[in-house]
Parts: structure tokens; sequence; C-alpha cells
């Protein structure tokens, strides 16, 4: 076993994907410590800065009095406490729906939804570019796996129609977590009408940020549990804690807890984390002055990037990205970034289609706008070192 691992590690070493991790001794928070040095960070999901909240942290401590630290067992068991039902009632009114279930990750929520509703006879379509445990998800499920490509109607309409599983399920990001685009609800939900499909929307990264109340991209649309019935959030990302959940019908939440393997064998959260994320999303539903804001340093963001002629993709969300293609030019960058102790993320395959590893920045509402421009400097300089940018010329701009 050891040098069949050891061959699988210099392989991925040789093609520049190996992952390593950065140890910090900080709250979430743009100014982390790294051995010893300060390094102005843009890769937390934190958007909102509700992490390190005050009163988020002191809603921890108090109900850590109360309820001790483990749950104990799963909800179906002993595990279920009054926090954790009042955290499920919390978020459905939240995302304005009949009931929630909470989860102990998104990533299970995944697991669980798609694999409780799905047979072998049924039919998952997913966007090529959605998160993997989506595409996990579907795997588990044994359910005909259809992928089209990246927000591309046709194609999804095309696969649609040649279908005859018994059920159909269309899943797509919210907002897509590598790209910081926004999925096309509006056709999603027509189609979805038109072939008999149903819909779940994955809306980790847009919960909490996108929305006049930061109901997620349903928000930007408009959009029911009528005509998307499935709902899925995190509380890790803008919500600053930990967990996720499914918001929808009654009868889909009875379902997924005699159904959803992932809820049903595993403890369930902390309860304390319950009563946390239940402060959490009472700061983040007034939030109106710290969303503004983001979306202000959003705005500047690009503004000064294009002055930089920095390509990036089309995004106004805190996901904004520049593609560079090879792992090694895009590992390249995010050390040179490093060098002057600012932190962005290399994203390389298999996290994104082969040939457009990337630099993700994500940014917060604890950000100021003259770190805005730290960043922008040394990454034009940075990009500029290794011919990414030109200097002079205006081609490849995607803005
Ligand atoms: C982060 C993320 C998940 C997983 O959520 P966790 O709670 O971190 O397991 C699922 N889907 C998307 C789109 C995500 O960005």
């Amino acid at each position: 076993m050891q040098s069949y691992l050891k061959s699988l590690l210099e392989q991925r070493q040789q093609q520049a994907l190996y992952r390593s991790r950065y140890v910090h001794h900080t709250a979430q928070n743009p100014l982390l410590q790294i051995a010893g040095q300060t390094y102005l960070a843009f890769c937390s999901n934190d958007y909102l800065g509700l992490a390190h909240d005050p009163q988020v942290k002191l809603a921890l401590q108090q109900a850590t009095e109360i309820y001790g630290v483990g749950s104990g067992a799963s909800h179906l068991i002993s595990g279920h406490t009054v926090a954790h039902q009042q955290l499920e009632q919390d978020l459905a009114r939240y995302t304005q729906r009949e009931r929630a279930l909470l989860f102990s990750t998104g990533y299970m929520a995944n697991l669980g939804v798609i694999s409780a509703l799905l047979t072998r006879h049924d039919a998952v379509f997913l966007d090529k570019l959605c998160h993997a445990s989506l595409v996990d998800a579907a795997l588990l499920s044994r359910a005909q796996l259809h992928r089209y490509v990246h927000n591309d109607m046709q194609n999804l309409e095309y696969l649609l129609s040649h279908s005859s599983a018994l059920h159909k399920l269309i899943v797509t990001d919210g907002v897509f977590s590598m790209e910081g685009d926004i999925a096309d609800l509006l056709t999603i939900v027509q189609l979805a009408k038109k072939y008999d499909a149903w819909v779940m929307v994955d809306d980790a990264h847009g919960l909490g940020v996108m929305g006049e109340t930061g109901r997620g991209s349903l928000e930007l649309f408009h959009l029911t549990q009528k005509e998307i019935p499935i709902l899925m959030g995190t509380l890790g990302k803008a919500f600053g804690v930990f967990g996720a959940f499914v918001a929808g019908s009654e009868v889909l939440i009875e379902t997924l807890i005699q159904f959803a393997r992932s809820y049903v064998y595993t403890t369930a959260l902390p309860p304390a984390l319950a009563v946390a994320t239940s402060a959490s999303l009472a700061i983040a539903q007034v939030a109106h002055e710290r969303r503004m804001y983001l979306h202000e340093l959003i705005a500047y963001f690009r503004q000064c990037a294009l002055q930089q002629q920095i390509s990036l993709l089309p995004s106004f969300t805190p996901i904004q990205i520049v593609v560079l293609g090879d792992a090694e030019k895009a590992v390249a960058v995010s050390h040179a970034l490093y060098q002057e102790k600012i932190l962005v993320t290399a994203i390389r395959p298999p996290t994104v289609p082969a040939g457009t590893a990337r630099l993700r920045i994500t940014l917060s509402a604890s950000h100021q706008k003259g770190q805005i421009d730290q960043l922008v400097e040394v990454l034009a300089r940075s990009l500029l070192s290794i011919g990414a940018i030109s200097g002079s010329s205006k081609t490849g701009i995607l803005i």
C-alpha cells in the first residue's frame, strides 16, 4: 500500500495538483496569523463576517452552559433538542417554507436528499459545474446521471426531452462556488414544468448574501417553494457557524426524516451550535448594511481590476474568479501573492475542469476598501510577471 500511495502522491505533485493546508492561529477575519506573520486573506466564505460576531459567540457560550457540548446521539435517538427544533423553525421562516430540516454538513444534506428521493428508475440532471457533493449524491442514488453544459438551458432541455425516467430531478447550485455566476433559475423552472421534473437548488453561496433580505438566489428571481420545491443551504458560510439544512414542504421534510440515511445515521449537531446559528440568522436577516457594503466592495473590486486589465469571469457575487488555465500558472500566482502576504487560493482540477485552473477571490463585509486596493495592486504585478496580462492590451477582458 505504501508504495502505491506514494506513487499517487508523486503523480499529484508532478501535475501541480498537490494540496497542502495553511495552519493559522486566528478567528475568521481578513487578517490571518500564519507562523508569526500577518496575511491578508481573500479565501473565506464568511461573507458577512458573522463567524466572529460577538452576539453569536455569546449565544454559543451561554448555550454550552445549558446543553454542554456534544449532542450525544442522532436526531432520531436522543440527540434532538429544543435548540435544534427552534433553529429548524427559524430556517423555515427565513426561507419562507413550510419546514426545514437540519443536517450536520452541506455535503451530507446533498447526499441525503438525492439518495432519499431517487432510485435507479429515475434520472437526475446536474449542471456540469455543480458542487462535488451533488455529483457524489447523484452517483449514490443510482439514478441515471445527466450532466448538462454549464447554465446551457438548450442542452438541459435536450436531455430532459430524451429521458423516459419515472421521476426527473434537476439539480443546480444557486451561486456557482467556483465561478461566482448564478443559475438561470427562471428557465430551469419553466423546463421543469414542461417536462414534469422536480427542482433542487443548493444555495450554499447565495443565502445570506444575495437578495434584498439575504434569502439568496431564489429571492433574486422571486421564486417560492412552489417552483423550487427543494432548497438546500449551508450554515458554515455566510451564516458563519456550521451545518446545513433542507427546506421545503411538510411531506418532503417527513420523507427525509424517514429515508435520508445521512440524516438518520449520524450524530446530531451540538445543540449550542444550533443556538448560535439562530442568533446568526437573526442578524443576517436584518444585515442590510453589511450586504450593501459587501456589494459595494464587489463593484469596487471589479472596477479596480478592470483598470489594471485583470480579466475576471462575469460575477456580481462575492466570488470573483481569475481564470489562468494551467495549474502551474495558478499555483505560481497564488505563491507570488503569498510572498507578498496575501492569501488567495489556487483552485485546480478536479475541483474545476482541466485547463481552467484559477484564482478564487472571495470578498467579505469585513474587508476594507484599502485592502482591496492592496490586493489588486499585488495581483496586477504578479499577473504581469507571469505574462498573464500584457500591461497594455485590452484583449481578453471578460467583464
Ligand atoms: C460548501 C458547499 C457545500 C458543502 O457544505 P458543507 O457544510 O461545507 O459540507 C455544498 N454545496 C456547495 C455549493 C458548497 O459550496
